[in-house]
């Protein structure tokens, strides 16, 4: 076996061994893995189905195609959007959004990553900042001590700055929240709208978070997403824009990209395919477009997880076993920035604890977490005041609600020394070891 089998041995190993409590990760399902590894890769196919560079794409225009109608069907009820599944993870699926619409200086206004929002949405030290101007909205502290996005605040800050993009989605966000009537105030003011649901597609597609697949003026212009987290898929990307020109954009149609003939793009979805490709990209990863295919058949119930849990109850199953484990860290000690509403909890650490020390301890007894910040902390991005936590990858390897309780209290065992670490250890062990293992 040469060193790389023996890494991907250890690997294995290691995840399989381990509590995987971080919110962004997930255990897609082996046919997933497979189509990822399959011979999708050896082809290329610049350019979009029955208009390739290259001969010898008959079946990748029937995969591209029918990946696009599936993301379509999972998502979009209004019939308002198009969708392309050639950007190859979020980041640049957001930036695809940004090389489409805006200009140099333009100004993009998008949430802090304090309060929950991610580098890629134009942070201050994104390398897009020497092109374009990134302002940040906040989050603001209620009466209870929770925090939550300020909209109130935004409207304020879209009239004053008027951006050219306004970016609503998170990565660290535990609360629900609305689209309809921020896009309707940002378009009045002719502001695109790009929703990243990188995190909460998966609820969104289980109907169990509002949707920014709106018609008109209600929806997002554009909306981003990862595959890789709540969806249970490949690493990856799906990017949706409506498949119209609204009228408040029409005052830019001349700073959009031209169609293939020189002439005027008729919807944001063409604008975004000409920016891709031929604007920015080479070739698809039909085997990345493949996989993304089999995550959606699992959503929309024409194939199935190992499990044969339907995908509506398994993201009931990460909300229920998340609330659980929220409520026992909250048992044990630890303070919630604000009550959870979805996948994720976000929690805080004592002022005494250094949040780098616990992951590191956690992983010693086999708990795999992520350290994070949070409003209003007053502690460093690389040793925040916070810690993120969430069950969307132990459900799929089916978590009970029991289980999700005693992994709060391991955990909170662990940062206040309430029991040994070789006795956590051994009480992890044997969670992992009743749990599932499709691999
Ligand atoms: N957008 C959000 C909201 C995210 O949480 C993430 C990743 O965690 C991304 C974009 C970036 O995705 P990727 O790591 O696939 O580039």
């Amino acid at each position: 076996m040469n060193y790389l089998f023996e890494l991907t041995a250890k690997e294995k190993s290691r995840q399989k061994n381990t509590l995987n409590l971080i919110a962004s990760e997930n255990y897609p399902s082996p046919k997933v893995l497979q189509l990822l590894g399959e011979i999708w890769s050896n082809k290329y196919g610049e350019g979009y189905p029955s208009k390739r560079y290259y001969a010898g794409n008959q079946n990748t225009d029937l995969l591209e195609s029918f990946v696009q109608q599936k993301a379509l069907q999972v998502f979009d009820k209004t019939g308002s959007y198009g969708v392309n599944v050639q950007t190859l993870s979020g980041s640049p699926a957001n930036q695809i959004v940004f090389l489409t619409i805006l200009q140099p200086n333009d100004v993009v206004l998008s949430p802090q990553l304090a309060s929950g929002g991610h580098l890629t949405h134009m942070h201050t030290v994104s390398s897009f900042s020497k092109f374009f101007q990134p302002h940040q909205y906040t989050a603001k502290q209620n009466e209870d001590g929770s925090f939550e996005i300020d909209f109130e605040a935004l409207k304020e800050q879209i009239v004053k700055l008027k951006p050219k993009l306004l970016i609503v989605g998170f990565s660290a966000y535990p609360k629900k929240y609305e689209f309809a009537e921020i896009c309707r105030f940002a378009h009045q003011y002719n502001v695109f709208v790009l929703a990243d649901v990188a995190h909460i597609n998966g609820l969104i597609a289980a109907g169990l978070h509002d949707s920014p697949f709106k018609e008109g003026d209600d929806g997002a212009d554009f909306v981003s997403m990862t595959t890789h987290k709540t969806i249970r898929g490949p690493r990856g990307a799906i990017l949706f824009a409506k498949n119209y020109i609204p009228d408040f954009a029409k005052v830019y149609l001349d700073i959009l990209p031209l169609d293939a003939k020189g002439q005027p793009v008729t919807s944001l979805i063409e604008a975004v395919n000409r920016t891709l490709f031929p604007g920015g990209y080479g070739g698809p990863h039909f085997n990345k477009i493949a996989a993304i295919g089999q995550c959606l058949l699992e959503v929309l119930g024409e194939d199935q997880y190992p499990d044969e849990i339907d995908f509506v109850t398994y993201s009931q199953n990460i909300l229920r076993t998340n609330k659980i484990l929220e409520q026992s860290l909250q048992k044990g000690g630890l303070v919630p920035v604000s009550p959870t509403e979805n996948h994720l909890c976000l929690m805080k650490l004592p002022e005494n604890k250094d949040s780098l020390e616990i992951q590191k301890k956690l992983e010693e007894i086999g708990i795999i977490t992520n350290r994070n910040t949070f409003p209003n902390d007053t502690k460093t991005a690389y040793r925040p005041g916070g810690m993120r936590f969430g069950t969307a990858a132990l459900a799929s390897r089916g978590l009970s609600d029991q289980q999700a309780e005693q992994i709060g209290r391991i955990i909170t065992d662990l940062i206040f020394d309430r029991k040994s670490k070789d006795d956590l250890a051994k009480e992890v062990r044997d969670i992992e070891q009743s749990l599932n293992w499709w691999y």
